[in-house]
């Protein structure tokens, strides 16, 4: 046996066609003991039953037979698929050149001429059997090769839509992403732009409050939430249309073919209706809202991306209007948005170029009728709009970060305005300033190092400084907050909690601030007149101040009467109108000097 051969337990089947039978037994026994299984046939037609019944390894084909030669067999043996590959070698008493060539051309392989030397058959079958065997061997081979190649380009195929499919889907819900949803939304326009009346819609959701779910219960959490979410809103919607999430807790739904307005509004409440039910999580019990932000496609928008930009807008239109609900896009929204933007561009630029200012409001102390202290308040004073009240820019400049820029100023503005006054003896030496911190101040890691720099800059002492902090400054980081007081009140400086009984009611957390002052919010104070008494919970916070030895300020007197019922109660302080309205510094000292008393 040769290494080609495919079957080594295989063997190798030879046919001997001979109508000599003296020549058929010599040969047949020869290449028996050679090992080989030798099958015999005494005339053409017997050796095309033999072959095709099962078809040998090779075959020695004599030539010269009666009814059907060497040749016809031959060409009988090669016209049939299931045994035109056999190798057959021809043998006969023919020496004739041409002969040969017959054979060769009617499709033998080899030829051997009688009588031949048995070494010479030997080696020549061997040869065209290991050939035969290599051939064959190819042949399994090459289908292998075509089995694997296929394998292969299936699974190379299967990899590519997995890839296509991540590239387009959100891993964590399995929905389409932004990339698809910019895709599809750019289809909805190219329908709206060939057929006027086709309509469509986005709206674009985002849970309210969502951060609160992952800072108090982890990341985890937030995720399991936000599968569940992903399956309650896909419930809400028809198959037709795609629900995406965009990221973080945002999705959004592209409506296409809507018939009207209402269809759109009907959906969003059927959304908003079904965050109103609890999200069974396996360990937590959660409710949380969303806002939605709607916009109507049509033909007037080509790029995919104002159209998010325009939900978006809505979405957040919806949150400032108190969240949990929808809001349709307007394009005045747009451009209140662009305004906005326009106005951060100007705040940052105005702050660079020294256009804020710090105003002065005195604060009065009721008992003895004479200023105790200002509040520093700050303004922009633009260059075409002139001056610019802080509702106006204060909260933009909060969502934007720019207020820990602001507040810097202002505190150090105002110490080195107030120390500057003090050396001057144009005021007294026991004057305070107030100066309102942002609860962005008090994220701040070196807030602490800012005001011991801004004291140490300007050597103002630390009593003379009050800042002013909101009850949700307070209340949005407790433990953070009572550190950073704490720490203040070593430092002597005084504490102040503006704004107060309009934030969250819980008196219990006052015991364990360090606080001085507690200032009544304006609100308070102007239902205050003299025939309705309508005094409200303001002595309730001047007794609470009183028991937990704290100062109280009412904020935003405007009259007489209210100034006189504040005093009947026993109130220590005032600031408002009435007194002073914020003033410049310069007016502020030009004031003080005509010692003004109440
Ligand atoms: P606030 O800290 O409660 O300041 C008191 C506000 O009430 C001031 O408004 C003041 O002008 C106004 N006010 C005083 N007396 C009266 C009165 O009799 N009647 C009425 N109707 N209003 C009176 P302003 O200056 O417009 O400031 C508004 C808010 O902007 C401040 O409220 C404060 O929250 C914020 N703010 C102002 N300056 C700064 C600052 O430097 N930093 C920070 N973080 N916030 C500031
Ligand atoms: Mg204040
Ligand atoms: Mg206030």
């Amino acid at each position: 046996m040769n290494h080609y051969n495919i079957n080594p337990q295989k063997t190798e089947d030879i046919l001997i066609v001979d109508d000599t039978p003296d020549n058929l037994h010599l040969l047949s026994r020869m290449l028996t003991r050679q090992g080989y299984n030798v099958r015999k046939a005494l005339s053409g037609s017997m050796a095309l039953t033999a072959a095709q019944t099962v078809a040998p390894d090779l075959i020695l084909l004599d030539i010269m037979m009666p009814e059907m030669d060497g040749y016809q067999v031959c060409q009988h043996l090669k016209s049939d698929p299931k045994t035109s590959e056999i190798p057959i070698i021809f043998l006969s008493a023919l020496d004739d050149v041409l002969d040969k060539v017959k054979g060769f051309q009617v499709g033998g392989v080899d030829y051997i001429t009688k009588p031949f030397q048995f070494e010479e058959v030997l080696v020549r079958v061997q040869n065209q059997l290991a050939l035969r065997a290599a051939e064959l061997e190819i042949l399994v081979l090459n289908a292998e090769l075509e089995t694997r190649v296929k394998e292969r380009t299936q699974e190379l195929e299967a990899a590519n839509t997995k890839l296509l499919e991540m590239a387009l889907h959100d891993s964590l819900t399995g929905l389409p992403n932004r990339s698809l949803l910019m895709t599809d939304l750019q289809q909805s326009i190219h329908q709206a732009k060939a057929n006027h009346n086709y309509q469509f819609a986005v709206l674009f959701l985002d849970c309210d409050r969502f951060k609160v779910v992952n800072d108090s219960l982890g990341h985890l959490v937030g995720d399991e939430l936000l599968i569940l979410i992903a399956r309650r809103l896909n419930c809400c919607i028809k198959p037709q249309n795609t629900l995406s999430r965009l990221g973080g807790d945002e999705f959004a739904i592209l409506l296409t073919e809507i018939p009207d307005y209402d269809h759109v509004i009907t959906l969003a409440d059927r959304i908003l209706e079904c965050f109103s039910q609890a999200f069974n999580l396996e360990r937590h019990e959660i409710f949380i809202n969303a806002s939605i932000g709607i916009v109507i496609g049509n033909c007037e928008y080509n790029e995919p991306e104002h159209l998010l930009r325009d939900a978006d807008t809505a979405m957040y239109r919806a949150k400032a209007l108190g969240k949990g609900q929808y809001h349709l896009f307007d394009p005045i929204m747009h451009t209140a948005a662009l305004e906005r933007l326009q106005l951060e561009t100007d705040l940052r630029r105005g702050i660079e170029q020294d256009e804020l200012v710090v105003h002065y409001q005195p604060i009065i102390c009721l008992n003895t009728g004479i200023i105790a202290g200002f509040e520093a308040l700050v303004r922009w004073s633009h260059p075409k709009r002139g001056l610019v009240a802080p509702n106006l820019f204060i909260p933009m400049a909060e969502e934007t970060g720019l207020i820990t820029t602001i507040g810097y100023w202002v505190l150090s503005e105002s110490c080195h305005q107030l120390r500057t006054w003090q050396k001057q003896n144009l005021i007294d030496s026991n004057l305070f300033v107030s100066v309102n911190l942002s609860v962005k101040q008090f994220a701040q890691p070196n807030l602490l190092e800012q005001i011991d720099q801004v004291l140490a800059d300007s050597q103002l002492s630390p009593d003379c400084l009050k800042l002013e902090i909101t009850e949700s400054a307070i209340m949005d980081n407790h433990k953070h907050v009572a550190t950073i007081l704490k720490e203040l009140r070593k430092r002597h400086i005084l504490i102040s909690i503006d704004d107060f009984g309009t934030g969250y009611s819980s008196l219990s957390y006052l015991h364990s601030f360090p606080v001085d002052t507690l200032k009544i919010d304006k609100s308070f104070v102007q239902r205050l007149n003299l025939e309705s008494e309508n005094i409200g919970l303001i002595p309730v916070i001047i007794s609470l101040a009183k028991t937990m030895n704290m100062n109280v300020v009412a904020e935003g007197i405007e009259l007489v009467d209210q100034l006189e019922i504040l005093r009947e109660l026993d109130c220590g302080f005032g600031q408002g109108y009435f007194f002073a309205k914020p003033l410049p510094g310069e007016q502020l000292i030009k004031f003080l000097s005509s010692n003004p008393r109440w």
